[in-house]
């Protein structure tokens, strides 16, 4: 565990880039790519934290004041480039030209939230690109400021999201690199990036984390062990929307698929047709719960398979329901999980290709009713 930025490890990568500093070999550009949530910004930020550490061991030292000014990324030497909406600027106008003292507040905000936890996005007003102002004062800033020891690194973030003005005066700065500066580029969507920005970049692969590695990592965070299983499977291996899924979340779900569950199987169909609206006005106002609930009733008939084959209880996704579940396959003895199983997941793929959502969630509901007892009301 790195003690400045709580980063779950990628130690082919870590030991790569000590290596650079240990044999002087620090290239002008990095581009740090992988799937969202590997850490690729996160280690952009402990490696400037490296390139700048007095102590100069095997990781930050975290102690001495270059740590201390890294740590709240409050350091000289260090410049973040992040999408952002500048509104209307002229071209040599400062990016941040239109934001009042309330808007730049947020911005220190956001820079805090990403200092605090590096797995956070950093995009204030959920910015859609990184507009060539950002670049072009960055830009004047590296080359006029002499680095206050150490290494000036400029990291930008969601690289994929400058436009070809912007990614073109990217480029000539790597044509005319500073001295002791390195630039870096992170994205998770590297087919979006200029080749020619691609070819001048020594690339670093950042692979999702094995669910091991993500389990350690929450367990560390805090999250009750018998949700572990659950939190690595809705956040599909992406560390910050695991550590989003909070504990409030995972109870107010964990109701809701056993409400839904209870009135599937007793089925009064006035009550399945509410359910149903309930389903699509979720999904309407908040999609990402939406997903997290089917999911979640999906894990709850792969789980119900799991113990009708006499399987494991620690292969269950919902460890924290174990008893509801075993009390629902064992009153339920005909139940197909499987075939419930199937249902739902066919019901996630209709959903997401946005067909008729209503009629695919009445289907499903119909179906999982079938499986539930099967012969009693076909
Ligand atoms: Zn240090």
């Amino acid at each position: 565990m790195n003690q400045l930025y709580n980063l779950v490890n990628q130690e082919n990568n870590r030991k790569l880039l000590l290596n650079t500093i240990r044999n002087g070999h620090i290239a002008n550009a990095y581009l740090f790519h992988g799937p969202e949530g590997s850490g690729q910004e996160g280690f952009a930020l402990e490696y400037a934290a490296m390139l700048n550490c007095h102590a100069r061991e095997d990781q930050p030292c975290g102690e001495c004041p270059s740590c201390h000014k890294m740590k709240t990324l409050e350091h000289g030497n260090i410049h973040l480039v992040f999408p952002i909406q500048t509104g209307h600027i002229a071209k040599d106008d400062p990016p941040f030209k239109n934001f009042g003292p309330d808007d730049m507040e947020e911005v220190q905000n956001c820079i805090k939230k990403k200092a605090a936890n590096p797995y956070e996005k950093l995009c204030p007003f959920d910015g859609k690109h990184i507009p060539i102002n950002f670049i072009r004062e960055i830009r004047k800033k590296i080359y006029l400021t002499a680095p206050e020891s150490g290494y000036k690194v400029v990291i930008v973030f969601d690289a994929d999201l400058m436009l070809e003005p912007a990614a073109n005066a990217f480029l000539k700065i790597l044509e005319e690199p500073p001295e002791k500066t390195t630039l870096i580029l992170t994205t998770s969507n590297l087919n979006a990036l200029l080749p020619t920005i691609r070819s001048r970049c020594q690339t670093l692969y950042f692979p999702a984390l094995s669910t091991t590695e993500l389990g350690n990592h929450l367990r560390k965070n805090g999250i009750r062990e018998d949700q572990i299983n659950l939190v690595i499977r809705l956040s599909g291996g992406d560390v910050r929307q695991a550590i989003q899924l909070k504990e409030a979340d995972l109870g107010r779900l964990r109701k809701i698929t056993l409400e839904t569950l209870r009135m599937v199987a007793t089925w009064k169909i006035d009550k399945v047709y509410d359910l149903v609206n309930q389903f699509v006005m979720l999904r309407k106002e908040n999609p990402d719960e939406f997903d997290r609930l089917m999911f979640s009733i999906s894990f709850w008939f792969r789980d119900a398979a799991i113990l009708k084959a006499g399987k494991p209880e620690s292969e269950l996704v919902h460890a924290d329901m174990q008893t509801e579940l075993r009390k629902f396959v064992d009153y339920y003895t005909e139940l197909d999980a499987f075939g419930a199983y199937s249902a739902v997941d066919n019901c996630i793929d209709l959903t997401s290709r946005n067909v008729y959502i209503n009629l695919a969630l009445v289907n499903m509901f119909f179906k999982i009713h079938n499986r539930i007892q099967p012969g009693k009301s076909q």
